[in-house]
């Protein structure tokens, strides 16, 4: 059958008709079936939408028995319309019956129909519905007639959200729900749902003057660009780096040739501008949803978010950041960018729910530097929300309350208010010695890797920063940061500091932490992959910048450079030797140097345990990676939900190891810390101080809880308990050392 030429613009126009004249949502369905059966010459037209079971329902049909409509309901991933679904993408198939996916309902009695065409009605990027065309005849589809369907589909995507087409939208849940996801950021919010895409509706979807539409688009672009232009040149941006780097991307996709073509051949199908902005945002979101390369997902955020930004301009609305956000806003997203989060008004920001990301996505990073509490991977949360929903972030448990009864809101309430009395506690330790009641004198560090970071450190009271992860700026960064952006973030820690002692850790990437401008080849287990002094070691050009841009900014001070992941004494040797090159090449050039360098190293890789007399006469200090350590210890994915939990870090395997890795040390006079997430837990800091540690490195929210903790112990009787335990159990020995401080007054 020939392809119907025009079909596209020939179906807009007959849906234009069909919206103006049609009393109710079913009758236009049933209009619209009707419309499209004719144009593209098909016997069968249906439409099927997702009901709250997930299952997809017939809601109207032309050609197929009438009969069925309401009633054919196919499980969730059912037949071929399953198949839509689930990949969001078009099916074209002369033979429907041969695919193994095909399902046979026989109140529909399609049986007698072998071509099938089937396209997504997609909402924010996942399939809420299916457009379906059949024949009898074995015929293959043409481009434009699958054009035509996806046109429609977006059509009736919007009387969908619209609440137009009936039940979808009552279907939405009303009562009171807790769900929970993963904490992203510690902490609990009170307050109320915004969306961080407050939904652009386009109300106007088929063009009146296809010339028009193509002059409104190309200055919505214009206008767009300079926005872009505008915030990078704005003061308040330069300030906070990462975030001026981020919109160094957002203008990469605001000139995106790729994109603008694709905006333009929509507007030409016959489209408005901010119909075919829609269009092509959904396209691209539903090819995202299905893109599992994290950092790929983050370049699309920010395309997304460009997208949002020219619908505004389009249709007129305003963001929704500034006074019209609620004084106690709890954000709800599929996902965002860091910068984006950066964005918020922070006195408004309360809490953080994402239908993605994990703790390793730099929004949560973000939201850990913010102190913002959030919770990340709410898969599908998006359909139960409204905005202006009350809601509660519990992000200690992992867990939050939609549309809370007033007896769970009291509930939080108290916690809320003993937290309150519990930091104000913590404040007042800050300038107090991290002293045990025995008189062991611990060195509590901070953690950090970004500027926002920084702004507690005075608050906290830190002696110093024990790990400033460098890769954050990288991470954040369009492109890779240049030798003098490097050098003005390090000489800003620097300054925030008073003088106390920073060590930077140097680049930590490769594996998930992937570089989008630094090409690597896929691993399938990045963990165990390419990265931080592996990568270093092969592109020595990155660690010679970084340590420049590091001597550059300690002139005339100290400098600390710790190497991550090292696995062999020989790698330690090989990265001394290009930080030597470096040193000399800086002295050569007259530079002004650091007053001296101390370089050190992680212990996260097992394999060093056993090299740790070699490996310490050749370093100045040494930190314990916990994280890493323990993850490579027990061969237990550190991001991997099901299995990180799997082990507990306070078992005899854990603290025998530890407490030897404090005897060589001792032994070689090095200066030993650990700066894994076990250091910021109060218990397992009591443990690592019983175990002999003497300086630890954590979040800054950490610090308080922690110095607490230390104040209210004797470490001679936590070592004895300890080692008894140690001893006696062959489990963890958690149980025993809760037992412990309960008995002795330890603040845990
Ligand atoms: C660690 O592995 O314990 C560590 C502190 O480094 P990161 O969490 O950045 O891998
Ligand atoms: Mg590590």
């Amino acid at each position: 059958m020939a392809a119907t030429l025009g079909a596209p613009k020939v179906l807009l126009r007959r849906l234009r008709e069909i919206m103006a004249h049609s009393e109710s949502g079913e009758e236009r369905l049933k209009k619209i079936v009707v419309e499209i059966a004719a144009i593209i010459v098909a016997e069968v037209c249906s439409i099927y939408l997702r009901r709250r079971d997930e299952s997809m329902e017939l809601v109207a049909t032309e050609g197929l028995n009438p009969e069925a409509v309401h009633k054919t309901h196919l499980a969730r991933g059912e037949g071929l319309v399953g198949l839509v679904t689930e990949t969001a993408e078009p099916v074209n198939l002369p033979e429907a019956q041969d695919h193994p996916a095909f399902s046979y309902h026989p109140e529909t009695g399609e049986e007698i129909y072998h071509s099938f065409l089937g396209v997504p009605i997609l909402q924010r990027g996942r399939a809420v519905g299916v457009l379906t065309v059949q024949n009898r005849a074995k015929r293959h589809y043409s481009d434009e007639e699958v054009e035509a369907l996806q046109i429609t589909a977006m059509v009736l995507a919007e009387l969908a959200t619209s609440g137009e087409l009936g039940p979808a939208r009552a279907e939405r849940a009303q009562g009171r729900r807790m769900f929970s996801g993963v904490a992203l950021s510690k902490g609990i919010a009170l307050g109320h749902v915004v969306f961080h895409v407050p939904r652009v509706a386009v109300e106007r979807l088929i063009a009146d003057n296809p010339e028009e539409e193509s002059r409104r688009l190309a200055e919505a672009v214009e206008q767009l660009r300079s926005t872009v232009d505008d915030m990078l040149a704005r003061g308040d941006v330069a300030r906070a780096g990462e975030h001026r780097e981020v919109l160094g991307a957002y203008r990469m996709f605001a000139h995106d040739r790729g994109w603008l073509r694709r905006l333009n051949e929509a507007v030409a199908t016959g489209l408005t501008a901010e119909a075919a902005v829609a269009k092509v945002q959904n396209e691209t979101r539903a090819r995202v949803v299905r893109q599992t390369a994290p950092y790929l997902r983050e370049r699309f955020n920010d395309l997304d978010d460009l997208s949002n930004r020219l619908l505004r301009v389009l249709t007129g609305r305003t963001t929704a950041s500034g006074e019209e956000l609620p004084e106690d806003t709890i954000l709800v997203a599929r996902t965002m960018g860091p910068a984006e989060l950066l964005d918020y008004d922070r006195d408004r920001l309360r809490g953080l729910i994402l239908e993605e990301g994990g703790a390793a996505s730099h929004v949560a990073i973000v939201a850990r530097a913010l102190d913002v509490p959030a919770i990340g991977q709410a898969g599908g949360i998006l359909s139960f929300l409204e905005a202006g929903d009350p809601a509660i972030v519990d992000a200690d448990a992992g867990e939050f309350h939609i549309r809370p009864s007033l007896d769970v809101v009291s509930v939080y309430k108290d916690k809320l208010r003993f937290k309150a009395q519990q930091q104000a506690q913590y404040a007042k330790l800050k300038d107090r010695p991290a002293v045990t009641t025995d008189g062991v004198e611990i060195e509590l560090l901070m953690n950090a890797g970004l500027l926002v970071d920084l702004a507690h450190f005075r608050e906290t009271g830190a002696d110093g920063i024990g790990l400033f992860r460098t890769e954050f700026q990288f991470m954040v960064s369009a492109t890779l940061p240049r030798l003098g952006e490097q050098q003005k973030m390090y000489e800003k820690v620097l300054r925030e500091v008073d003088g106390k002692p920073v060590v930077f850790r140097s680049l930590d990437v490769g594996g998930d932490k992937a570089l989008p401008y630094l090409r690597s080849n896929p691993e399938e287990n990045p963990a165990l992959g390419w990265r931080a002094i592996r990568m270093a070691l092969d592109r020595p050009a990155l660690l010679r910048t970084q340590v420049r841009a590091l001597m550059r900014a300690s002139a005339g001070r100290e400098m600390r450079i710790m190497l991550p992941m090292v696995s062999d004494v020989g790698e330690l040797k090989a990265a001394r030797a290009l930080i030597d090159l470096e040193i000399r090449h800086m002295e050569r050039h007259g530079h002004p140097m650091p007053e001296r360098l101390l370089l050190g190293t992680m212990i996260e890789v097992p394999a060093l345990l056993w090299q740790l007399d070699q490996l310490f006469p050749l370093v100045d200090f040494a930190s314990v990676g916990s994280n890493d350590l323990l993850q490579f210890l027990y061969a237990a994915d550190r991001s991997n939900m099901h299995v990180a939990q799997r082990f507990d870090p306070l078992s005899p395997a854990t603290l025998r190891m530890l407490g030897e890795i404090v005897a060589k040390a001792r032994r070689h006079k090095t200066p030993l810390t650990l700066c894994g997430e076990m250091a910021g837990d109060p218990l397992g800091a009591m443990a690592l101080v019983a175990l002999g540690f003497r300086s630890i490195s954590m979040a800054p929210a950490s610090l308080g809880p922690v110095k607490a903790m230390l104040r209210s112990l004797n470490a001679g009787a936590a070592n004895k308990k300890l080692l008894g335990a140690i001893a006696e159990e062959t489990g963890s020995v958690r149980d025993q050392l809760e037992a412990f401080a309960a008995d002795t007054g330890v603040e845990i």
